[in-house]
């Protein structure tokens, strides 16, 4: 059986061997996979790379991703402890929002990617991340809020959060955030715990 990292590096062959959105790669310096611990309990997914994600070719290394490790740290989660990624996985022109049909295009990898990661829970950041796995809901109304969902055979469990970038200048919507991310290893232990008594 293949390991973790090369069922990790043959994604990363497939969106190029599959020439998958040709537009972005053209204009991208670097497809942005992710980064972190392949072992992780949670799983952050944001939307897209922006410039300086593009030019290190990893995620969150920009401002949103200095308040993201802030958030981490008041949580007491170390950031080598994670893997982050993000839906889309080359950087929209100009920082747009990535389109429909770029997440559609890149969803098939990022299940794959979280088949071979398998994390206890997956933290998605902002509604785009959201939308794919719990669809017509709003954010406002249910960030920090656990949601089980069953996925083919797999059931994952998916915290949705507000994005960091969104509520960099926000300063109800960052209290929130980081309220939100000080939750989540107590969702980690109340999950572990749901395993060892059944
Ligand atoms: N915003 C995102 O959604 N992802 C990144 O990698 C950086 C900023």
């Amino acid at each position: 059986m293949n390991s973790k990292y090369e069922l990790l590096e043959q994604i990363r062959v497939d969106i190029i061997e599959n020439n998958v959105c040709p537009d972005l790669a053209q204009e991208a310096k670097n497809l942005v996979m992710g980064d972190g611990n392949i072992d992780a309990e949670i799983v952050l997914i944001g939307e897209a790379p922006g410039k300086n994600e593009d030019e290190t070719g990893l995620p969150f290394v920009g401002a949103a991703g200095r308040f993201l490790d802030e958030m981490l740290s008041q949580a007491n989660i170390k950031r080598s402890d994670v893997f982050i990624t993000n839906i889309v996985k080359y950087r929209p022109p100009n920082n747009r929002d990535p389109l429909p049909e770029e997440k559609k295009a890149f969803w098939p990898y990022l299940v794959r990617q979280l088949d071979a990661i398998k994390p206890q829970i997956i933290v998605t950041l902002g509604r785009h991340s959201m939308e794919y796995f719990i669809p017509d809901q709003k954010i406002s109304l249910i960030h920090g809020q656990p949601k089980r969902i069953t996925f083919g055979d797999t059931k994952l469990v998916i915290v949705p959060l507000y994005h960091p970038a969104a509520a960099l200048y926000n300063g109800g919507m960052r209290a929130t955030l980081i309220e939100d991310f000080i939750k989540l290893p107590k969702i980690i232990d109340i999950l572990k715990n749901e395993k060892e008594n059944i």
